[in-house]
């Protein structure tokens, strides 16, 4: 059995600058199903938000402007104290991160380069060209290795191990050697990341299943804001990479097949720099209403970079030209980009509080896995690279104070009784069964796709749930069709999908329940934002018979009363 005082499960952002804050005083492990530079972190291109107030045109910006355009943004479902803090920490996380390294781009004054970014009152993120996700995790990974952190990398965590209400560690697969290990700990913190693939069109890595969601979920704690789905407005035709929201913040077009900048329509004061919420439904209306381009891939719409010149494309997206130049052979200096909305982000997720703390002992997660709240119904792009980095730091202080007075002791033999329910669980998928788990997977994304999207009615989410009911049926049946245990990425995925299936079902279910539209959840049945009713968190827990059930939580408000969303 490995023993640690703290185990991280995660090696993105949020595990790393977990990690980085205890290893001072703890022996800590940090578990990872991939190399930790794999993970989705890696990816992040715009940048990061901060009130550096570097830009010409930010001398007026601060950490309470910053608050609130989050809260703003986040159609006020934000707890506004989290908001607070992560926005007053930014400044000197951003400094921090440079310190160690970090390479960000620069003004000509040499101060870290900010750029416009949606729903943001200044142009206030940090960039990297648009690299800034791989520039961030790899300082923060170089500082984890510097410092001596212990790392499991291709461990995949494959159950949380929660008896008489305290978190013992978990059981993970080493999928070199297929060998199942139990990890006891005082402490587990979560940095596992969103949910994406439930969706069958998703910006996100094929590792972001959810799984840490789901197994946290099923190990009886309570998820929170689970409707809350972010759909990016520009992800590239056909295989939905991400093009950054840094384009539009360098001066991009959105164009219909007139030709037209529709945004001038819907929010002229904003334009493309719009909230994404609302630029991906004005998108979308676009399409439906077939002003859209037709492709044999799908509909589009174009973004398009021609007009701010080689120059500026080259040297502030060099991978946004090439990624549309090596998967669709457009070369964004000459033409313009095919993009359509897709599924992008998590604002809810394991419900905890602004010291990264669950209702549990012993069991804390930050950043996409967990919903702190900072972003309420819809996430500012750049906040939430801020997020991992903020809460991955003030959770490692969290724990920090709570072990004041000694590291708990795990029971290890509640995690032995776990190993053994894990065993089962892979024999079972070991034996033949007639479904596979590709195929289930297949149709939750379409059927997430289709029904609980953009635009959500009550029919087609009650639609959705009928089609979930049947696939956790059919999950019953599934076998892999191979036995072996090591690399045995099916295996993997069979589990896996069992944790995406109750993740999906927390999201239709709160989708059906929430009767109004905030931030990224729109029901075309009940249009407009209900206070009265509706200002409350919602939180699902797994019922006896494991579907969800649901209950309510308040939103903490401070100091913005809530008011109509205008931008
Ligand atoms: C393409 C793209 C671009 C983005 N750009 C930006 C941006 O410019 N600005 C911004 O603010 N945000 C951006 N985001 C969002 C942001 O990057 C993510 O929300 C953030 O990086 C998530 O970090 P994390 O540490 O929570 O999780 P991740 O980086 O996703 O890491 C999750 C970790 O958990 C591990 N893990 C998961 N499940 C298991 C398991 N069962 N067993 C073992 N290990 C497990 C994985 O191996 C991984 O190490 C972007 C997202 C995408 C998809």
């Amino acid at each position: 059995m490995l023993d640690h005082d703290i185990l991280i499960v995660g090696g993105g952002l949020t595990g790393l600058r977990a990690a980085v804050g205890l290893c001072d005083r703890f022996n800590v492990g940090l578990i990872s199903k991939v190399y930790p530079t794999r993970s989705h972190s890696i990816a992040a291109q715009g940048g990061i938000n901060a009130a550096l107030t570097n830009n010409p045109d930010s001398r007026d910006d601060s950490w309470e402007k910053h608050t609130f355009d989050t809260i703003k943004g986040s159609d006020f479902l934000a707890d506004q104290d989290a908001a607070e803090i992560m926005c007053k920490e930014a400044i000197g996380i951003v400094y921090e991160m440079e310190h160690w390294g970090c390479p960000f781009s620069r003004f000509p004054d040499g101060t870290i380069a900010q750029r416009p970014f949606g729903g943001a009152g200044y142009p206030r993120t940090c960039y990297s060209a648009d690299i800034t996700g791989h520039v961030l995790l790899n300082t923060l990974y170089e500082r984890a290795v510097a410092k001596g952190v212990k790392i499991y990398p291709e461990l995949f965590v494959a159950g949380l191990c929660i008896e008489e209400g305290q978190c013992h560690g978990v059981v993970a697969l080493d999928m070199k050697t297929g060998e199942l290990i139990p990890v006891s700990a005082g402490v587990t913190f979560f940095g596992t990341g969103g949910y994406g693939r439930v969706y069958q069109h998703s910006t996100n890595a094929l590792i972001n299943t959810g799984s840490g969601i789901g197994m946290a979920y099923q190990a009886g704690l309570p998820l929170k804001d689970m409707e809350f789905v972010q759909f990016h407005p520009t992800s590239l035709i056909g295989t939905n990479i991400l093009m950054t929201e840094g384009c539009r913040g360098e001066g991009a077009y959105l164009l219909n097949n007139q030709g037209e900048r529709f945004m001038q329509r819907y929010v002229p004061s904003a334009m493309e720099l719009a909230p994404r919420d609302i630029v991906s439904r004005c998108i979308q209306t676009e399409m439906d209403e077939g002003r859209g381009f037709e492709h044999p891939l799908g509909r589009y719409i174009q973004l398009d970079l021609r007009h701010l010149g080689s120059k500026k494309i080259i040297e502030r997206l060099p991978g946004i030209r090439n990624i549309c130049i090596d998967f669709i052979g457009i070369d964004p200096v000459l033409e313009p980009i095919p993009i359509m909305p897709c599924q992008h982000y998590s604002m809810g997720g394991i419900d905890v509080d602004k010291r990264c703390a669950s209702e549990l002992p012993g069991f804390y997660a930050g950043g996409e896995c967990a919903c702190v709240s900072v972003h309420g119904a819809n996430r500012l792009g750049g906040n939430s690279l801020l997020d991992t980095i903020v809460f991955g730091k003030l959770g490692a202080q969290a724990i920090g104070e709570d072990l004041e007075d000694g590291v708990p002791r795990p029971d290890e033999k509640a995690i032995l009784r776990l190993k053994d329910k894990v065993e089962e669980k892979f024999r079972r998928l070991a034996a033949p069964g007639a479904e596979k788990p590709y195929r289930i997977h297949a149709e939750l994304g379409a059927v997430m796709n289709e029904k609980v999207g953009i635009f959500r009615t009550r029919e087609e989410l009650e639609q959705a749930l009928d089609k979930l009911i049947e696939l956790k049926r059919r999950y019953g049946d599934v076998g892999v069709s191979s036995p072996v245990r090591y690399m045995n990425y099916e295996l993997t995925a069979a589990l896996e999908l069992e944790a995406m299936l109750d993740v999906s079902h927390t999201i239709i279910l709160g989708a059906i329940l929430r009767e109004e539209s905030r931030g990224a959840h729109f029901r075309t049945d009940f249009k407009t934002r209900n206070d009265g009713d509706w200002l409350k968190h919602t939180i699902a827990r797994m019922g006896d018979d494991g579907s969800p059930v649901l209950s309510f939580k308040d939103v903490t408000i401070t100091r913005y009363q809530p008011t109509e969303r205008k931008y």
